[in-house]
């Protein structure tokens, strides 16, 4: 601990130990109790992906950054925990592939839809370059690393327990957010502030962005169920007549997205517990007896899933990327992904500029609009006519399975047919590289 820090009271001395005991930075604690106001170069708002990509970036190309993260932690239930292709070429680029290897972790190599008692393959990623699988890791097993990796920088902070409430606006600029921390309010200046806040962004509200809405049928439902070593793999979803759900491999547990129509998650939670089991086992009946381990309704999570973006992705001092420019349908599990690629198209305009001693104008991020607009809207694309096609197509035909066009069942007996679906699972659109012109490598 800093000698610095041996001054502090007894009360902020018992705050620090607390830090410490989570493994927390007590930098950070000195930060918010010696001063109510902080100057930096570039504000992060959020540390999801995007935030704690971007903070890493930017702090190994020498820019001084400062995340400010509302939790105390990454833990939360029920996360996005892919991480695909275009994400282990962005960790290969920046060197940290062996050490991201090194997390617990397994990988998914296809994709099969099963409906009533056919399996019809879907994605495969085998054979893509450079590489051919998505890795399951928990999604605060990626956040730690990263931001383990990012704190050896001396020019990156990252504070938890720091909520941004509004942000700073002088004649017409933006200069800095307001957040609410243990301990009292801090006042943060930055040059830009980055809103990487996600779907529910305050950054957004805060500015009053135009959002273009596009709407998602569904909503939903997640829970666990035990898996056991001889069920079957990967990533499936399971068709039902009216009813689907997403099952994702967690090694020892089920993780599953259990699909209903917009809006009628209220009515289905006013039915016992035993009519959603029932529900569940009826599309995998092989798992009906481990239905009995969900309790309550408690342990399933509702997400209301959203489809939407922003017009402009900046203003005068302020970018927003990830979720909060862009909120993405959990189908295709792409959110992630795409708020990694974000991170990186931002880290190589802003490291560029600042190395090149240009400000941070209008052209500098409305390049990174331009990069990541069109990527995205094509992602969003293919995702509406999923859920229209495939997931309104289940929902509403209540009477019989879903019928696979005939083609489609033939051409998926393609490898190189089922390669197209998985590259751009795994490597979306307009692929981002690091540059590495713009970071000390
Ligand atoms: C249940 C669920 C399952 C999903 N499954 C997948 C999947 O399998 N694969 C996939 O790729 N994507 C998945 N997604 C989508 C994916 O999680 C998101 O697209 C992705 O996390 C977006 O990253 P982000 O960094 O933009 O935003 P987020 O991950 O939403 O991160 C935003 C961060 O900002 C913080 N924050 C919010 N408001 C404030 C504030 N006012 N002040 C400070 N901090 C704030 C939040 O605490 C959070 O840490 C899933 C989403 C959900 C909800």
């Amino acid at each position: 601990m800093g000698a610095h820090l041996r001054e502090l009271s007894l009360g902020f001395q018992a705050f620090l130990e607390l830090l410490e005991n989570r493994g927390l930075p007590t930098q950070q604690a000195y930060l918010m109790t010696n001063k109510n106001n902080i100057c930096t170069d570039i504000c992060i708002v959020g540390g999801g992906p995007a935030g704690i990509m971007l903070g890493y970036l930017l702090a190994r190309s020498g820019v001084e950054v400062i995340v400010l993260e509302k939790h105390s932690d990454f833990l939360r239930d029920f996360r996005g925990d892919t991480v695909h292709p275009s994400t282990l070429e962005v960790l290969n680029d920046c060197g940290l592939k062996d050490k991201f290897d090194a997390i617990p972790q397994h990988h998914i190599q296809d994709a099969a839809f099963h409906i009533g008692t056919e399996v019809l393959p879907l994605m495969d990623f085998r054979g893509l370059k450079p590489f051919d699988y998505l890795a399951l890791v928990p999604q605060w097993d990626f956040l730690n690393f990263m931001a383990k990796e990012a704190k050896q920088y001396a020019s990156f902070q990252l504070l938890v327990d720091c909520e941004v409430t509004s942000v700073i606006i002088e004649s017409g600029v933006v200069n800095g957010v307001m957040a609410t921390t243990p301990a009292g309010a801090l006042e943060v200046r930055a040059a830009l502030v980055v809103g990487c806040d996600g779907r529910h962004s305050t950054v957004r509200k805060a500015l009053d962005l135009k959002v273009t809405d596009l709407e998602a049928p569904m909503d939903a439902l997640w829970f666990r169920l035990p898996r056991e070593d001889t069920d079957a793999g990967g990533l499936e979803a399971v068709l039902g007549a009216g009813h689907m759900m997403v099952m994702i491999d967690r090694r020892d547990y089920w993780q599953i997205a259990y699909v209903v129509p917009k809006g009628s998650d209220a009515e289905l939670r006013e039915q016992p517990i035993s009519e959603f089991r029932r529900l569940v086992a009826s599309l995998a009946p092989e798992l009906k007896a481990r239905c009995d381990s969900i309790q309550s309704w408690d342990e399933v999570k509702t997400l209301v899933v959203g489809v939407d973006r922003l017009e402009r992705w900046h203003v005068p001092g302020a970018l927003l990327i990830g979720d909060a420019a862009h909120t993405m349908s959990p189908i295709g599990g792409v959110g992630i992904n795409l708020a990694i690629q974000d991170a990186v198209a931002a880290a190589n305009v802003i490291a560029k500029t600042r190395r090149e001693n240009r400000p941070l104008d209008k052209n500098a991020l409305s390049e990174v609009q331009r990069r990541r607009e069109k990527p995205t809207k094509r992602l969003q694309t293919l995702q509406i006519i999923a859920q229209n096609r495939v997931v309104s197509g289940t929902l509403e035909s209540t009477r019989e399975l879903p019928k696979i066009p005939p083609l489609v069942r033939w051409l998926s007996r393609f490898r190189r047919f089922r390669n197209i679906p998985a590259k751009i699972v795994g490597y979306g659109f307009g692929r981002e590289r690091v540059d590495r012109s713009n970071f000390k490598f």
